[in-house]
């Protein structure tokens, strides 16, 4: 067997320990750890052994944009598009996200700071990261390199959740409220130690905005099943039949979440949607890494050990000043490239 194949399975049997439920900080970020580590999987080399050697500092640091949603206002619509208030009137209508200004500055002009601020901006989000990324790469400065890669994650896995695509996001214009958690929390918590979620090798994006767009509409085509789904679970089964008390596996304390028959049921309805949003969201952050790095020109990578404390944070408030004005630059190096 050759020896990087050898590396490879040592690796992803690494990884997959790590990403076991009993390690992780809460379930709501189960999906979000797991889908960095994930996609180190999908590396080329020397990207793989530099991202496995970061392993737990990607995935400690994957749900640092939910913890900052707490403590400053503008974090929260960089985590969702409300299609809708773009105008999206059918949900099939794939060629709706053609129409949508592919750089955030000319989104900016189009819609206003106000409008996207109340409606969402998850695509020009990822692209804003994308050029930290890059730069990151050039400069060579490690902490920053692993503290994008971590966030970008974040907001690529956000987007190829359908309900962070609707208005609708948590079913509460059609009395179905809770349904974000289900799909989203409830159903990895139960199943996702038997999915598949192995990428495959991670390959160059010529245009990185247009495959924002591209899975932004795949999500989006999905919320009608979502909701149906949802809707057709709660007719079997009574309102007071879909919560119950059970014990926390650390604590043996009883909490109240929702009753395993009622997510099992609606994770049947959804057949390989979760599993299946969750691999396309793996393979396209391995992909943007990936990417990344080539447009950065291919750089050595940094070899200290993390040496940052989880709790501490990049200043991305510089990232968000740099590209407001020259983010577009992602996209024109990105498009001259083939
Ligand atoms: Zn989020």
């Amino acid at each position: 067997m050759k020896k990087t194949s050898v590396r490879f399975i040592w690796i992803s049997i690494v990884l997959f320990c790590l990403v076991k439920p009993n390690n992780l900080i809460s379930w709501g970020f189960l999906a979000h750890q797991t889908i960095n580590k994930q996609a180190i999987l999908g590396l080329p080399e020397p990207l793989l052994s530099f991202y496995s050697e970061h392993a737990q500092y990607l995935s400690d640091h994957a749900v640092d944009p939910d913890k900052r949603r707490y403590i400053d206002t503008s974090e929260a619509p960089k985590h969702y598009i409300d299609a809708e208030r773009f105008g999206i009137k059918d949900a099939s209508d794939i060629s709706f996200w053609d129409s949508l200004p592919r750089k955030h500055s000319a989104a900016k002009e189009k819609f206003g700071p106000d409008f996207l601020h109340a409606n969402g901006s998850v695509p020009w989000q990822i692209q804003k990261m994308m050029y930290g990324l890059i730069q990151a790469f050039k400069s060579g400065n490690q902490h920053q390199i692993l503290q994008i890669s971590a966030e970008i994650g974040h907001y690529i896995a956000d987007a190829h959740v359908p309900l962070h695509t609707t208005e609708n996001y948590d079913g509460q214009l059609t009395h179905q409220k809770g349904v974000h958690a289900l799909w989203e929390t409830r159903i990895p918590e139960i199943s996702i130690e038997n999915y598949q979620l192995i990428p495959a090798s991670a390959h160059y994006l010529p245009s990185p905005a247009d495959t924002i767009f591209k899975f932004l509409a795949i999500a989006h085509q999905l919320t009608p099943m979502v909701l149906a789904g949802e809707k057709t679970i709660s007719c079997r089964i009574p309102e007071h039949a879909r919560y119950e008390f059970s014990p926390t596996k650390e604590s043996g304390k009883p909490i109240k979440n929702m009753a395993f028959l009622y997510v099992k049921g609606y994770e049947n309805l959804m057949g390989l949607m979760v599993q299946t949003q969750m691999q396309k969201a793996i393979q396209q952050v391995a992909n943007f890494w990936y990417t990344a790095w080539i447009l950065a020109g291919q750089p050595s990578l940094p070899k200290q050990r993390t040496t940052s404390n989880p709790n501490e944070n990049l200043d991305l408030q510089l990232i968000e000043n740099q590209t407001n004005t020259d983010s577009s630059n992602t996209e024109s190096s990105s498009c001259s490239k083939n």
